[in-house]
């Protein structure tokens, strides 16, 4: 469970105990930040609440104003960097909630990022004079390290947050601390789920994060809460673990995953009339790990130490499972050809 920042906060926990609100859209879309940040997406969905004393507040009530404050507080500008298919697919959820967009990819995505209200940069120093709040690094685990050396950070606000959001995480880690700026603030972290994972919304999904660097006073605790609430309001089970554990256990699953899907999509696996449902989970499990990057699976090996042993043991169980079924065959064959009423073939019926 993520630490409140202040105790208005506390009193204003919605009844599920690990989950927050997102932000509330301002009157007639404008917002303290300005004309510039107004809210030009899809309506915000209010998620249902209980009625509270707070929600028919008096105008000189200063609880709910301070209320008031806290939520405006909560809406972060967010630069996306690698705008393609899992950098979109959390913009959406981002804009649904009120925060306002900035994106830079390799590729002019700017009629897709106008969709989403978000402000397209070709330019990445166009992308960093706007000053974000928060730089989120959306781009292939390959890519990674070229596409952070060319952020012009300098022109970014002296502290700014970075999250990455990866699949593999001591790698992102590790190349954050060794090329930002000290001052800055870095949170790796990895959704564990898609865009066709969670197609249905994200309610109950891991969503694992490292507080790597956050610097010691309330302004960045607030803003590291605020970016990691974005995915605790929607309903995503909150884990907070090292980064080196996480790959352990990636290797473990997700790589796991990917490569079993990868394997079977090899079979060129087809719908039959009499599928049963282990065989339709095996269709699905095809559908789920081909429909990502092949970048993004090999980015999973390359940059996960764990995932070489994951391979060899892999391979290890198939040799062992075949071992198993040939040696009952070996058995019965045996036992016909010495024991059963079959003869032992003459040497010269044996094909050399
Ligand atoms: P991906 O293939 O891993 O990454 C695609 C993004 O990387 C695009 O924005 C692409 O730019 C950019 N890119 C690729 N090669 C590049 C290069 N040489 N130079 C500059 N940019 C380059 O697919 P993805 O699914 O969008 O994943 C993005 C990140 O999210 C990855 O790190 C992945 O591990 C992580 N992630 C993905 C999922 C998922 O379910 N897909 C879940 C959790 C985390 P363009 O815009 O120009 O194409």
């Amino acid at each position: 469970m993520l630490s409140s920042s202040t105790s208005t906060l506390r009193l204003h926990q919605p009844t599920r105990p690990h989950r927050r609100h997102p932000p509330a859209p301002a009157a007639g879309g404008a917002t303290h930040l300005g004309p510039s940040r107004r809210w030009r997406g899809p309506p915000l969905r209010a998620r249902p609440q209980r009625i509270r004393a707070l929600d028919a507040a008096q105008p000189f009530d200063y609880e709910s104003r301070a209320a008031g404050l806290l939520e405006e507080r909560q809406r972060l500008k967010i630069a996306i960097v690698g705008f393609g298919n899992f950098g979109q697919f959390l913009a959406r959820t981002f804009a649904r909630q009120g925060h306002t967009l900035l994106a830079h990819s390799r590729t002019d995505h700017s009629a897709l990022a106008a969709t989403l209200g978000a402000s397209f940069f070709t330019d990445p120093h166009d992308l960093c004079e706007c000053h974000p709040d928060v730089v989120l690094l959306a781009t292939s685990i390959l890519s990674a390290e070229a596409v952070l050396r060319s952020l012009p950070v300098h022109r970014l606000r002296r502290n700014t947050l970075f999250v990455d959001v990866l699949s593999v995480k001591e790698f992102p880690k590790n190349l954050l601390l060794s090329s930002l700026p000290p001052d800055f603030d870095v949170i790796c972290t990895h959704p564990m789920f898609g865009p066709e994972s969670a197609r249905d919304g994200w309610d109950g999904l891991p969503f694992v994060f490292d507080k790597v660097r956050v610097g010691d006073c309330p302004a960045r605790r607030a803003r590291a809460e605020a970016f990691l609430n974005i995915f605790e309001c929607e309903g995503c089970r909150m884990v907070e673990m090292s980064c080196a554990e996480h790959d352990a256990h990636a290797a473990e699953t997700q790589f796991l995953t990917h490569t079993v899907g990868r394997m079977l999509a090899m079979l060129e696996l087809r719908s039959t009339p009499i599928n049963t449902k282990g065989y339709e989970t095996l269709l699905r499990l095809v559908d789920n790990t081909c429909s990502d990057s092949f970048d993004l699976y090999n980015g999973l090996f390359m940059y996960n130490k764990n995932s070489t042993e994951l391979l060899n043991r892999l391979e290890w169980a198939m040799d062992s499972v075949k071992k198993k079924l040939f040696d009952g065959l070996h058995d019965v064959l045996r036992k016909q050809l010495f024991e059963g009423s079959a003869q032992a073939p003459s040497t010269s019926n044996v094909r050399k």
